[in-house]
């Protein structure tokens, strides 16, 4: 199986023994994979979108508790701990701080890709293909693809993650400051009139008559707001 073709996994460990062997092992179920030794340098990859996170609980620069709270602030990706000590994982089970799963160490290696299987199963499952005004918008957030109607539409990244945030709440009004939180994550750049910018562009691309929006309403000094009808399915 070519490398990458089952998904993307960030693996966050500071012991490269240990890194190496997971690696290998996920690269050989056709896994590709991103390896991070700190804190800092797993943060900087989050642009990259992963489809789970292999996460140890002691680093050189960070408690990977706290890394894993600062991933949830964006994103719910899976994320399974690797505990070294005994007592870790009560510690784990404890805190509440996010994580899907953890695994003790030594663990076995075979163990532990059968679990992020298992975990992207899940995540799969539960990603539906999202469908609007009788087919007229449907989003399909596991891939990133976008059909108007039948025809695919191409969106930028934070395109997409901005017509998803406001698609998943309809009716609900979101501020520009709450739309550059959800949609930037890590990417502090970014600066809330740029929203403007982006919802312009997807406008063009989504509706029909951009200026008469059936999908994103311009809620006047606050925000904006899906008009959109969910289909039933
Ligand atoms: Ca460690």
């Amino acid at each position: 199986m070519d490398s990458g073709q089952r998904g993307t996994i960030l693996v966050v460990e500071d012991e490269k023994k240990i890194s190496d062997i997971v690696r290998v092992y996920l690269e050989k179920d056709g896994f590709r994979t991103v390896v991070a030794d700190t804190g800092e340098k797993a943060i900087k990859s989050l642009k990259e979108h992963f489809d789970l996170i292999i996460l140890d609980l002691l680093l050189p620069d960070m408690q990977g508790e706290e890394l894993c709270s600062l991933i949830r602030e964006s994103s719910d990706v899976p994320i399974i701990m690797l505990t070294a000590k005994s007592g870790e994982e009560d510690r784990i089970r404890g805190l509440g701080i996010g994580a899907d799963d953890y695994v003790v160490k030594p663990f076995s290696p075979r163990e532990l890709v059968a679990r992020v299987k298992a975990h992207l199963r899940r995540t799969r499952k539960s990603e539906k293909i999202r469908s609007f005004n009788n087919g007229a918008l449907k989003m399909d957030a596991a891939n990133y693809e976008m059909k108007k109607g039948d025809v695919m539409v191409t969106l930028t990244p934070t395109e997409f993650k901005i017509l998803l945030a406001l698609a998943e709440k309809p009716g609900r009004v979101l501020s520009r400051l709450q739309l550059v939180n959800m949609v930037q994550g890590y990417n502090f750049e970014g600066y809330d009139r740029t929203i403007d910018a982006h919802i312009k562009n997807l406008r063009h691309k989504i509706e029909d008559d951009p200026k008469n929006p059936t999908l994103i309403k311009t809620i006047y000094a606050i925000g904006y707001k899906f008009i959109g009808t969910p289909d039933e399915n």
